[in-house]
């Protein structure tokens, strides 16, 4: 496993006014850390903490004010490597509406491979994969806005396939969704992880972060915990004092300790809950 796959080095990011009256926001402060291929991150924190701005810099759409950002080893701040580095690390938008080009569902699959001058034969192979790896194989020939949201956002995360990419970067993605449409698009998530494709997601649906291998946990523009689902949840309240809610399993076992148990908070899977619980009751 390649651990600095993704590096940033004390990154600062500052949103420069254009007016006198305003001022300058810092919107990263300093941040260090490393991502090793084929991890699934799940990046969590409140509204302006800092997310959408982490995740800008990772595709080169931002550069940092000071420090660094390596893909691959490429610094993001040297224009020749921009290209290779959006194409290695595609970016999924909240809003699936805003990211459809193309009149069809193949026609919009194939955008980002036609621009970066794919042949066409090569194109037609890598748009029938993509759309058949996301389970959307079907509706090649329909318009993409007639599509439900899940759908839409598997759309959008095809055409980032079509472009044989190591890395996918989903901000919200899964916001505007039902709660069929996001498990639509986490199962996709969890599939193309488990082919190696390394993801980062910024999320506000706690049960999709205990999917992940780790949880990068975001406030004022500063990474304050970053461990494994259990690492991090088990810390009820310095979550919740960042504004987070914990997964429901934590939860539980977090209200019925301040009515008297004693349970491990570190706990994510029901099963176990119920174990626990039958215990303590049974003696
Ligand atoms: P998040 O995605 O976690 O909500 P953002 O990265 O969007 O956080 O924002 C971090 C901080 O930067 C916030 O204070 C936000 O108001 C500010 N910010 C974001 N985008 C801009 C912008 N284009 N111009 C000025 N300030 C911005
Ligand atoms: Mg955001």
């Amino acid at each position: 496993m390649q651990k600095d796959y993704i590096k940033l080095k004390n990154v600062e990011y500052i949103y420069r006014s254009d007016f006198a009256e305003e001022t300058d926001v810092k919107a990263l402060d300093n941040i260090s850390l490393e991502i090793s291929k084929g991890q699934f991150v799940v990046v969590i924190g409140r509204n302006g903490s800092g997310k959408s701005t982490f995740a800008r810099l990772l595709n080169a759409l931002l550069i940092p004010t000071e420090g660094f950002v390596y893909i691959k080893g490429m610094n993001t701040k040297d224009n020749k490597n921009l290209w290779e580095i959006r194409r290695t690390t595609g970016m999924v938008f909240q809003n699936p509406d805003n990211q459809i080009i193309g009149t069809t569902v193949e026609e919009d699959t194939a955008f980002g491979p036609e621009n970066i001058g794919i042949p066409p034969d090569e194109i037609r192979k890598r748009v029938d994969e993509a759309l058949k790896t996301v389970g959307i194989y079907e509706f090649r020939e329909h318009p993409p806005h007639l599509l439900s949201g899940g759908q839409k956002q598997r759309v959008g995360i095809a055409g980032i396939l079509a472009m044989k990419p190591d890395c996918i970067i989903l901000d919200e993605a899964t916001a505007m969704l039902d709660p069929v449409g996001r498990k639509e698009v986490m199962k996709v998530l969890e599939m193309l992880n488990g082919e190696g494709i390394t993801i980062i997601h910024i999320t506000h649906h706690m049960e999709e972060a205990v999917k992940a291998d780790r949880v990068i946990v975001m406030d004022n523009g500063k990474i304050q915990m970053d461990g494994t689902p259990s690492d991090v949840f088990q810390n009820v309240e310095a979550v919740k004092k960042m504004g987070l809610d914990v997964p429901q399993s934590i939860e539980l076992l977090y209200e019925l300790n301040k009515r008297g148990f004693d349970f491990p908070l570190d706990v994510l899977d029901f099963d176990k809950v119920a174990e626990l619980v039958k215990k303590a009751v049974n003696g």
